[in-house]
């Protein structure tokens, strides 16, 4: 990959998880593609390829295998095969099956790392990408029939030219800025704590929600029988989780979630996340597309940040594909209408989660553990809640239906 076009078609400001997927979508088009990114992928100060894991739809499964990353995980994601759904304290529970569904797996579970590698094996053999790492956006401008962003890359300045910009940069999106697109935000004013544990029993496969009155708890299936945590806690208590040592986390863990795995054995790396909702207030402005986190952020008890992103990336492509130039109006309109509908329906899935799981009112707990025993004993509401999980609900893109 060289940097001698400093015209390109699309540029692709970061090269995180939605950025560098985003390109890799593109690979079969003609577009001469740019991606910036700030950090290498493998660094330690990398945002989007650090200690977390992420749950993978079947949906985003499917994506993941048309843009032929799927084969390089081979071995290196854990299928979930049911899902086990609690409320501490309170007796209804919903468990959901990948037999009922009639799927090999209901998602997939991996570490962000791994899916970094995997891209960017996938990336840098890519002839029409040229990817400019690490450097740094510094302004954009809109123009009526290109972009420009001038960007610091080996401590110079270099412009580059495109038909289209994306921004896939992250929460404190640096284009929304340079384009004065506002963002609204909706704290929740709990913090994620992350982690891997290896418990004293095989996980078989099977992811835990586990709803406190503090917040929500999940435990994933890893490789190894491990298990990921994501451990939501008040903000002013995860700060005094963060510091305890990992026998005395083990145990405050171990009271939380229960006796299910076993005794909790041992832990990794401990990272911390505030959480927050944080939407952009415009998707799309003059030739600049707004895409992943810098689009919108949530909260991670669903699961569904990088799986709602990879559906939005995944329509962009199919309207770009239909465009002689990708950053029409018409196009970024069409792509907008077209997304509105999941987003939405995301937006309140998740929410409404956060909320109803979140709160210690006595009846809303009630309603809520009979809540769950009914989606239990319906199974066509079951259904629907595990098609909203495996993200097969709603309109698909060309590549989600491979
Ligand atoms: C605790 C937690 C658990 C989660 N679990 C799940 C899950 O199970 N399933 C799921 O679907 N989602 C999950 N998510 C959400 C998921 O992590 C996000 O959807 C995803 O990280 C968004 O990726 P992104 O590329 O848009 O943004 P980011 O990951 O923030 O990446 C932005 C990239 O832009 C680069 N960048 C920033 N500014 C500049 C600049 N000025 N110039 C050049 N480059 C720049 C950064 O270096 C970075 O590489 C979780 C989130 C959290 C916090």
């Amino acid at each position: 990959m060289t940097t001698a076009h400093k015209r390109f078609d699309i540029i692709i400001i970061g090269g995180g998880l939605v950025g560098a997927s985003l390109a890799i979508l593109l690979r079969d088009s003609d577009y001469r593609i740019v991606v910036v990114e700030a950090f290498e992928h493998d660094s330690a100060a990398q945002p989007s390829y650090d200690d977390r894991t992420v749950a993978l739809s079947y949906g985003s499964r499917l994506i993941l295998d048309s843009m032929g990353v799927w084969l390089q995980l081979d071995g290196r994601v854990e299928p979930i095969l049911s899902i086990h759904i609690s409320d501490r304290g309170h007796l209804g529970v919903t468990r959901l099956r990948h037999t009922e569904e009639r799927v090999e797996a209901l998602g997939y579970v991996a570490e962000n790392r791994v899916l970094g590698e995997a891209l960017y094996a996938q990336l840098q053999q890519q002839a029409n990408v040229t990817l400019l790492c690490p450097a740094r956006l510094q302004s954009v401008t809109n123009r009526e029939d290109d972009v420009e962003a001038v960007i610091e890359l080996d401590g110079a300045s270099q412009t580059l030219h495109g038909k289209c910009l994306v921004a896939a940069d992250g929460i404190t999106s640096k284009v929304r800025e340079c384009l004065c697109i506002g963002s609204s935000r909706q704290d929740y004013e709990q913090v994620a704590v992350i982690t891997n544990v290896t418990p004293g029993q095989p996980h078989n496969n099977v992811a835990y929600e586990r709803f406190t009155d503090e917040g929500p708890i999940a435990f994933l299936p890893l490789t190894n029988n491990r298990c990921s945590v994501v451990w939501t806690l008040p903000t002013g208590k995860a700060e005094s989780i963060m510091q305890l040592d990992d026998a005395a986390f083990l145990q405050q863990l171990q009271q939380r979630f229960g006796y299910r795995l076993g005794r909790l054995q041992k832990t990794g790396v401990r990272q911390q996340y505030p959480l927050a909702l944080v939407e952009s207030t415009q998707l799309a402005q003059g030739r600049t597309v707004v895409v992943g986190n810098a689009a919108h952020a949530l909260h991670p008890v669903a699961g569904q940040g990088f799986n709602l992103a990879l559906r939005d990336i995944a329509t962009l492509v199919d309207c770009f594909q239909l465009a002689d130039d990708p950053g029409k109006a018409s196009v970024l309109q069409a792509y907008q209408q077209q997304r509105e509908h999941d987003t939405q329906r995301v937006y309140r899935f998740t929410d409404t989660l956060v909320k109803v799981f979140s709160n210690r009112f006595a009846p809303l707990a009630h309603a809520r553990a009979c809540g769950l025993m009914a989606v239990d004993l319906l199974p066509f509401v079951k259904h629907q809640l595990a098609r909203q999980s495996m993200g097969l609900a709603g309109r698909q893109s060309t590549a989600g239906r491979r």
